[in-house]
């Protein structure tokens, strides 16, 4: 019989009832560290006071209103964004897939105002993930994504991962705009070389081409910067941003320069629930803790107390890890062919430790970005006991 939630998830046995900063318990009392944080959505772990605070404070006055008004606190985080970005101008949604769907008409409808209607075409590349809208698994096509679900929308080429070659030779006059994740997260935590996204920014002036930039999850101060794109010195045209956005509260964003916005007047778009006064007040408080100087420093100093905890780790087992990979606080670890994963993960729970696997035999690594030096150790600690128990399984 099929359950009643309906059974797209291979779920594990696990159940919280409650979460405080890096910590999730279980009914029975068993506490977890985090280091998945709801896949990079919890970026100031669980409960946080201010983050509680935004919220009931304005649960008691106003939880929504259409968009056919104007919403302040909507207009405040709009332009914080702005103040702190490349961008000019936002748009609200409630997840990254829905940001995903933005990001692609919008890069359709510049071209079709500008009197090029035949430039529809979005570069993406392999390993991709913008979302599981069919758009998003167009723009993505792994096997596991779109198998029966056709047929998918024309106008997507996906080409080979870091390539910039590739890329170059299918700038076509059908090309509207390149949509890339500088940190691919699904696809096993791969980093673009911050000299392949300066050379993408190039090609894309100097043919036009609208630069799309997925920092769903790398995004938000994930990597130590607010956004990735900042190491590589280069802005995009447009970005996606969801998950840490809202710290729990389902909020996405897409933001672009006036020039790349010119064509969503009023009447092209619109969403229900996108940008409401409950999920702008949280995603506001967010935005104003992360976006602090102070605050990404620290998770720059953290990350590279975990960067070396890592590297010790994987010396100490070099039968169970390859290596690892990432910046910031978004970290993979590469797990030795004949070691699935799955295995490494599904030991993290037995050591009362939650990460999450990702493609290319990757395990994930996303803590609360606010995690402390003492539960970087002690996940650390966590990882190795889990790594021993998958090097030696005691059946
Ligand atoms: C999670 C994710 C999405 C989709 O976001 P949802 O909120 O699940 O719709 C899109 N792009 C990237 C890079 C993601 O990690």
């Amino acid at each position: 019989m099929i359950p009643a939630v309906l059974p797209t998830y291979n779920r594990a046995p696990l159940s919280f009832v409650e979460g405080s900063g890096s910590w999730l318990t279980e009914a029975g009392g068993a506490r977890y560290l985090d280091m998945t944080a709801g896949i990079a959505v919890n970026a100031l772990g669980h409960a946080h006071p201010a983050l509680v605070a935004a919220l009931t404070e304005q649960a008691g006055k106003l939880w929504h209103v259409s968009n056919l008004y104007r919403i302040p606190a909507q207009e405040a985080l709009a332009e914080r964004l702005v103040a702190e970005s490349f961008a000019d101008t936002v748009f609200f949604t409630n997840s990254g897939t829905e940001a995903a769907e933005l990001a692609i008409k919008m890069a359709r409808k510049y071209w079709y105002d500008k009197g090029q209607p035949e430039r529809v075409t979005i570069l993406t590349f392999e390993g991709a993930f913008h979302g599981r809208s069919t758009g998003a698994i167009s723009a993505a096509p792994s096997e596991k994504m779109v198998k029966g679900f056709g047929p998918l929308l024309p106008g997507f080429r996906q080409l080979p991962w870091a390539d910039p070659a590739a890329i170059e030779a299918a700038m076509d006059e059908t090309v509207a705009a390149v949509m890339i994740e500088p940190v691919q997260g699904e696809g096993g935590i791969r980093p673009l070389p911050e000299d392949q996204l300066k050379a993408l920014r190039a090609l894309c002036d100097r043919t036009g081409t609208l630069l799309i930039l997925d920092e769903v999850q790398c995004g938000m101060g994930r990597t130590g910067r607010l956004f990735a794109h900042e190491w590589a010195g280069v802005t995009p045209d447009i970005m996606m941003v969801a998950k840490g956005i809202g710290g729990g509260f389902p909020l996405g964003a897409v933001l672009a320069t006036e020039d790349a916005a010119r064509g969503m007047v009023a009447g092209t778009h619109g969403s229900t629930y996108g940008g409401n006064p409950l999920a702008c007040a949280v995603g506001l408080r967010v935005t104003e803790i992360v976006s602090d100087p102070g605050f990404l420093d620290a998770v720059r100093r953290k990350a590279g107390r975990l960067n070396q905890g890592l590297a010790a780790l994987v010396d100490a087992h070099p039968d169970v890890f390859e290596g690892f990979r990432g910046m910031g606080l978004m970290l993979g670890l590469k797990c030795r062919e004949g070691v699935a994963a799955g295995d490494v993960v599904a030991a993290g729970y037995g050591a009362q430790l939650l990460t999450v696997p990702a493609a290319d035999n990757v395990v994930r690594l996303l803590p609360p970005l606010n995690i402390t030096d003492e539960e970087i150790d002690e996940a650390l600690a966590r990882l190795d006991r889990a790594a021993t128990s998958v090097a030696a399984p005691s059946g």
